[in-house]
């Protein structure tokens, strides 16, 4: 069977030059500057939106920007507008998968965003992040750090997503995040449609936030683009001796005929996705959490004070939320 990365090796790494690393984004309320310091990602997520045509081995060539921290630092010390907006880490790589055991190089980009006082926010999947708990705890007040899950039951969890950790070993590094104060959410995304939309696994999912002391919860369905459905289409083979059905479906369900037009994004029924929404909407209210984030702000970056007492003019999210 076809799969979306070389079953038979493991990663291999090598280094690269970037030329720059912040970058804007706007999305809905949101914005920011994202902050990749890798390219490619060790965790072969199936359904990934980072898999453009410019990292053709993306699942199996991780490429370290080494010249990360140097360039961060050398942007904010440039910086030519007088606001920071905080910065998402990251949005096309995930900034703890194992390659950052060897490199570092999230650590080292964590310490020169701390050391200019900006905020920002971790995405991950992983449990590496632990190695920098007391890290992030130093910076509690102005750091957000959301974990990516989509199910608790590992049979799947090992065809769609085969490099990430268990749901219940990132459950208890939330937990410990959140007893040292530090602020958490979870992300369900992508949701995905006949596989991982059961009431069963919402509900594993959202007690287990719960549990681990999550205050914000947000959940989305996925998007197919031409390349995901032909991994979604492995996927359903490993997981379906109905794998067909499983294609009719999605086509009804997304409203498409094949083949998808190149960077074309579908989006599920509104309906079906308005409906399981508001059944996760419902359930995570219940919990006693709300659902989103909160948008973060930037800071005002004052060029005068930025290399003194960061300590003690430093702003905290808390200040904006
Ligand atoms: S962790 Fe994120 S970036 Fe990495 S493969 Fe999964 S979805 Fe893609």
């Amino acid at each position: 069977m076809e799969l979306w990365y070389n079953k038979n090796s493991a990663p291999t790494f090598d280094i690269k030059t970037s030329k720059s690393i912040l970058h804007h984004f706007i999305f809905g309320n949101y914005k920011g500057h994202t902050l990749n310091v890798y390219q490619g990602c060790q965790h072969r997520c199936g359904y990934c939106y980072a898999t453009y045509e410019w990292s053709p081995e993306f699942y199996d060539k991780i490429y370290a920007k080494n010249n990360a921290p140097e360039l961060l630092e050398n942007e904010i010390k440039n910086w030519r507008s007088g606001t920071i907006d905080p910065v998402m880490i990251s949005s096309a790589t995930d900034a703890y998968q194992p390659a950052e055991l060897k490199y570092e190089l999230t650590r080292k980009c964590i310490k020169v965003l701390q050391k200019y006082n900006i905020p920002y926010y971790v995405f991950t999947k992983s449990t590496l992040i632990s190695r920098d708990l007391e890290l992030h705890e130093r910076y509690k007040s102005n750091c957000f750090i959301v974990w990516s899950i989509t199910t608790h039951d590992e049979s799947i969890r090992r065809c769609i997503e085969p490099g990430t950790p268990p749901a219940s070993a990132m459950f208890k590094t939330i937990k410990n995040f959140g007893n040292r104060g530090i602020r958490t959410a979870v992300n369900i995304d992508p949701i995905i449609p006949l596989i991982t939309d059961s009431l069963e696994n919402i509900d594993m999912i959202i007690t287990s936030c719960k549990t681990a002391g999550v205050k914000n919860v947000y959940g989305a369905f996925l998007r197919i683009r031409f390349d995901i459905w032909q991994r979604m289409k492995s996927i359903f083979k490993l997981l379906s001796k109905e794998s067909d059905l499983l294609i009719q479906h999605y086509k009804k369900l997304y409203n498409f005929t094949e083949p998808i037009r190149y960077n074309y994004n579908l989006n599920i029924d509104k309906n079906y996705e308005a409906r399981f929404l508001r059944i996760v909407d419902k359930k995570v209210r219940e919990n006693g959490m709300s659902i989103g984030f909160p948008g973060l702000e930037g800071i005002s970056y004052d060029k005068r004070t930025k290399f003194k007492n960061v300590d003690k003019n430093q702003l905290a999210l808390t200040d904006y939320i």
